[in-house]
């Protein structure tokens, strides 16, 4: 994809640096400042550490793509639905389809806004650029960071239990025996967990129980006629962190180190880089 950099605001073009501007982005190997690692940065380590050491220790930027407006639109009013619920703390319709009796969405407490306005300390842990949900891995100045898009509470087992939205379409129906099948899916289940893991640094009880709550587009006979219809399925996920500390520390380790990682043989970003580069240089 082509990708021109614009100013934000104005919309001009203006020239691509490839890296930050932001250097407290820029990690230092060995550093005393704490710094804070996204979820997605996480992703990045367990997808290609050249690309996470490229970001996080120089400061390289990936090229921008347009957003997933559509999807972003069915977060937020999946997030309106639930809220309405949560403030009654009744069941929302999908926990009663599936029979999920005993949970309820998470009524965390409620803590001052900037404006000093009442707002739920979940609205934070919602907020992954600005707050998002964070805990200090061990006794490192490295700061676990993520954003999670729902909790549910178990009001049997007192216990959170993580929930994620994803949207979709997939001409195949969404089925718990199949949802996993695709090997991208891990990242999905990488993100619960480090989810749950930061949740339970920060002292709370985790369920081992979390859900995929998945829209998926339907393709109908009749055509678009101004609305597409969804199929909700709840696809239920065993949470594990008991791997997680290890690949944190490795990626910590990396961080720390002046040796740049090698390259990714399947990345076809790479790969494009590589040929074009030997065309620049004829
Ligand atoms: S292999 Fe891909 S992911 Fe890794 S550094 Fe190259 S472009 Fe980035």
């Amino acid at each position: 994809m082509i990708s021109l950099k614009r100013n934000s605001k104005t919309g001009e073009l203006v020239k691509a640096t490839g890296v930050t501007s932001q250097k407290f982005r820029i990690y230092t190997p060995n550093q005393n400042k704490d710094f804070t690692l996204s979820r997605s940065r996480f992703d990045d380590f367990m997808t290609c550490e050249r690309c996470f050491y490229l970001k996080v220790n120089k400061g390289f930027m990936s090229p921008s793509t347009p957003g997933w407006t559509l999807n972003t639109l069915t977060d937020t009013l999946l997030k309106k639905e639930f809220d309405e619920c949560r403030a009654k703390q009744i069941p929302h319709r999908i926990m009663t389809k599936y029979n999920l009796r005993d949970l309820v969405p998470y009524a965390s407490e409620k803590i001052k806004g900037k404006n000093g306005s009442d707002k739920l300390l979940l609205d934070e842990w919602r907020d992954s650029l600005h707050y998002g949900i964070k805990h200090r891995f061990k006794d490192t100045n490295i700061i676990l960071q993520g954003g999670v898009d729902d909790v549910w509470f178990n009001t049997k087992s007192k216990e959170l239990v993580i929930a994620d939205y994803k949207s979709q379409h997939k001409k195949d129906e969404v089925s718990q025996d199949t949802y996993f099948d695709d090997p991208y899916k891990e990242g999905y289940q990488r993100q619960l967990d480090y989810y749950a893991y930061i949740l339970k640094g920060m002292g709370y009880k985790v369920s081992s129980d979390a859900y995929f709550y998945i829209c998926n587009a339907k393709e109908v006979d009749q055509g678009f006629h101004g609305k597409m219809l969804f199929d909700e399925v709840l696809i239920h996920y065993k949470i594990k962190t008991d791997y997680l500390e290890d690949e944190i520390q490795k990626m910590i380790d990396v961080m720390n180190s002046s040796e740049i990682p090698n390259f990714h043989e399947s990345c076809e970003n790479c790969a494009y880089a590589r040929q074009r580069s030997v065309i620049d240089k004829l």
